[in-house]
């Protein structure tokens, strides 16, 4: 049998509802390697990361997850990883795992929408779920995963869509890598894309911003004021902005890192558009296009990069891979 650890970080499937709401439950983690079933798919050793809610998850907590998950992964006694985490940034902790963890071993993320106590709670069928994949040998090689709803998906393109139903978890423009159908984990296809950074540190200090119509660009400009090093900066369709917004970019770019996406949720951001403002007009002002990572995906990767060099034309390299021919050597 196979030897996978499970890494409990909290999140909902560790919760329970009381008078005050749905809140983390302390033995809401060591409850997770207890679910009827596990023990017939592999050997599980159970390591407790954190109990807490997604949304209080840091870069230093996910720098230092990864360290730990690449210790677990060099074992050779372990075969694979499944890590529990809340839905709400599990995106971000996963995709942070996948850039990081230099492994060929299936890593899985997975998590619940309805905690412990609720009506139909989907923790433990996703946890047996995500463990036959861990298990899987057509899993090797796949990169970080995330498994809800008995979809596969690449931590990459994930995102979750939905703030209530069980079937949140999308890869819009990808579709899910494959299925966990019964006791069969079946891929249809691989992520091609995928990313290792070796660094020895990130930058945190990488924030996100958001334009909107009539933008001025003052909150750009403040931003760069409180001292980050990147902003990921979130512009319309192509990677467009309001022409104040190029002014302010023009302002702060010999301080700060900026790279473009877009709020569509498919699709790639280029420099197509040339007037002031437009994807091409920013590219001359220094901007660095994120290409078809999502805003937050973007943030997770600028500060991992920013780790690894602080050299401008590297870090484009990074992010407009197919600029570089669709390799990258840095
Ligand atoms: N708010 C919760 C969290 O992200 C939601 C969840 O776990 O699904 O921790």
């Amino acid at each position: 049998m196979k030897r996978v650890v499970i890494i409990t970080t909290g999140g909902t499937i560790a919760m329970t509802k009381t008078h005050n709401g749905v809140v983390p439950f302390s033995g809401g983690n060591s409850l997770i390697t207890q679910i009827p079933g596990l023990e017939n798919v592999a050997e599980i050793d159970h390591v407790e990361f954190s109990n807490v809610p997604s949304p209080y998850m840091t870069p230093d907590m996910m720098w230092k997850l990864s360290r730990m998950v690449q210790d677990i992964v060099n074992d050779k006694e372990v075969d694979g990883v499944v890590i529990t985490h809340g839905t709400d940034t599990l995106e971000e902790t996963s995709y942070f795992l996948d850039l990081t963890v230099n492994t060929e071993k299936p890593i899985v993320l997975t998590a619940a929408m309805r905690n412990i106590n609720e009506l139909g709670t989907d923790g433990p069928r996703n946890v047996l779920s995500s463990l036959r994949v861990a298990v899987s040998d057509s899993a090797f090689g796949m990169g970080v995963m995330v498994c809800l709803n008995d979809e596969i998906h690449a931590a990459r393109e994930v995102t979750k869509t939905y703030t209530s139903n069980v079937a949140t978890f999308e890869s819009p423009g990808y579709g899910p890598l494959g299925i966990v159908d019964e006791d069969a984990v079946v891929f249809f296809r691989k992520p091609l894309l995928r990313m290792n950074i070796d660094t020895d540190r990130i930058e945190s200090r990488v924030a996100l911003v958001k334009t909107f119509t009539g933008d001025n660009g003052d909150i750009l400009r403040k931003v760069v004021d409180m001292g980050y090093k990147g902003i990921v900066l979130e512009g319309f369709g192509r990677g467009n902005v309001p022409p104040k917004v190029a002014d302010a970019v023009s302002d702060v770019i010999d301080k700060v890192v900026v790279v473009l996406t877009s709020r569509c949720f498919k699709g790639r951001v280029l420099d197509v558009y040339g007037y002031k403002g437009g994807g091409a007009d920013l590219v001359k002002r220094g901007v660095i296009l994120g290409q078809e990572v999502s805003s937050q995906k973007a943030r997770i990767k600028l500060m991992v990069v920013l780790g690894k060099t602080e050299d401008r034309d590297k870090i484009r390299k990074y992010f407009e891979t197919s600029r570089a021919g669709g390799e990258i050597s840095i």
